[in-house]
C-alpha cells in the first residue's frame, strides 16, 4: 500500500519544513549568535506589521523577541505585549508565516484560539501577502490557517494529543524517511496548539506510550513493505531507531 495512513487533523504539519526550527538553536549556547537571528526576526516582524497587519498596534507597543529558553516554538505574551520565538526559522517564507501566525493571535486579543476569528484574520493576511506580490507567503499562511478546524481548535484533550503525536510522527517520517525524536514531535504540536511542551506532557500522561506505539506501527509497516520488496530485511528495524532514548515508556495503554 502506498497511501499514507496518517489522518488529516487540525495539527497536520504544513508542507514547509519545520524541523530546523526546533534544532536551529539550543538553550544556553545561542547567546553569541543572537544578533543576526534577532535582526531577521525583527525584519520579519516589521514586514508583517506593515503589509499584513497595517491597522494593528498603531502605537507600536508590541515587540518581538528571541528567547532560546522558551519551551515552545513561539509564544504570544499578551501581558508583556511581546511575541517570543525560541529560534529563528532559516526559511524566509516559513519565518514570515510563523510571525504572521502569532500576530494574528495578538491582533485578536484572545489567548491561544485557532477558531474562526483567528482563521479569518489569517486568510485576510494571506490576501494581503498576495496583494504585495508574495504568492509563496500567501499560500503558506493559507495552508497554516486551514490546518486548523474551528471545531476542535479550542480544546486540547489527552486523546487529541495522542492522535497528534501519531499523526505528526508519521508525517515527519513520510517527509524524510526518518523517525523524529519525541521532543521534536512535541515541539511541533506545541507550535500548533499554543501549549508549552511541559503543558502537553502534563495534560497527556500517556504521551510516551502514544509515541512508542507509533514507532512500533511505523516499524511494522516498514518491515512489511521491505518484505514485499526484498527477502533481505534483517537491518530494516535497526534503521528505524528513534533519535533519542525512549526509556521509561509505559505499557501500551493508549485508548
Ligand atoms: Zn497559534
Amino acid at each position: 500500500m502506498s497511501s499514507p495512513r496518517v489522518k488529516v487533523t487540525s495539527l497536520k504539519p504544513h508542507p514547509l519544513n519545520h524541523k530546523r526550527l526546533h534544532t536551529a538553536s539550543k538553550a544556553g549556547k545561542a547567546s553569541k549568535k543572537q544578533t543576526p537571528e534577532s535582526s531577521r526576526l525583527q525584519e520579519a516582524f516589521t514586514f508583517c506589521r506593515q503589509h499584513l497587519f497595517p491597522r494593528w498596534d498603531r502605537k507600536r507597543r508590541w515587540r518581538i523577541k528571541l528567547d532560546p529558553t522558551l519551551d515552545s516554538v513561539a509564544l504570544c505574551h499578551f501581558k508583556k505585549r511581546t511575541i517570543f520565538f525560541q529560534a529563528v526559522e532559516r526559511d524566509e517564507i516559513t519565518l514570515l508565516m510563523l510571525v504572521c501566525h502569532e500576530i494574528a493571535h495578538a491582533a485578536l486579543q484572545k489567548r491561544c484560539g485557532h477558531g474562526k476569528r483567528w482563521q479569518h484574520r489569517m486568510l485576510e493576511a494571506s490576501t494581503d501577502a498576495e496583494n504585495v506580490g508574495n504568492s509563496q507567503l500567501a499560500e503558506a499562511i493559507k495552508r497554516n490557517a486551514e490546518a486548523y478546524t474551528p471545531d476542535n481548535s479550542e480544546t486540547v484533550t489527552p486523546a487529541s494529543i495522542k492522535n497528534n503525536i501519531r499523526d505528526v510522527t508519521f508525517d515527519f517520517f513520510h517527509g524524510d524517511g526518518k523517525v523524529p525524536a519525541l521532543t521534536t514531535v512535541l515541539h511541533h504540536i506545541s507550535l500548533h496548539s499554543c501549549l508549552s511542551v511541559s503543558e502537553l506532557r502534563r495534560r497527556c500522561r500517556g504521551y510516551k506510550a502514544a509515541y512508542k506505539d507509533t514507532i512500533e506501527e511505523i516499524e511494522a509497516e516498514e518491515v512489511e513493505r521491505a518484505r514485499q520488496q526484498s527477502p533481505h530485511l534483517e537491518s530494516i528495524a535497526d534503521n528505524l531507531e528513534p533519535r533519542e532514548p525512549s526509556d521509561g515508556l509505559q505499557p501500551s495503554s493508549v485508548t
